[in-house]
């Protein structure tokens, strides 16, 4: 998922490029104030990001292993 990340300082908007597949919390640098930014991503947050807008995708069972 891409999480979009608004900054508490200065209220800019960034989208983290980065691939995110499980629950974790990691820093951004804001791009308009320079703070640091303390994100994290709930598995919640995983589910609705996965969840497609249009049509629904087959999905595992779940269980471990899930192949990407
Ligand atoms: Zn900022």
């Amino acid at each position: 998922m891409r999480a979009i990340v608004t900054c508490e300082c200065c209220g800019y908007r960034q989208a983290v490029a980065r691939p995110i597949r499980r629950p974790e919390q990691f820093h951004v640098i804001c791009h308009g104030c320079e703070g640091v930014l303390l994100v994290e991503v709930t598995s919640a947050d995983l589910r609705q990001a996965s969840t497609p807008t249009a049509g629904h995708a087959p999905q595992a069972a779940g269980g471990v292993g899930t192949s990407v």
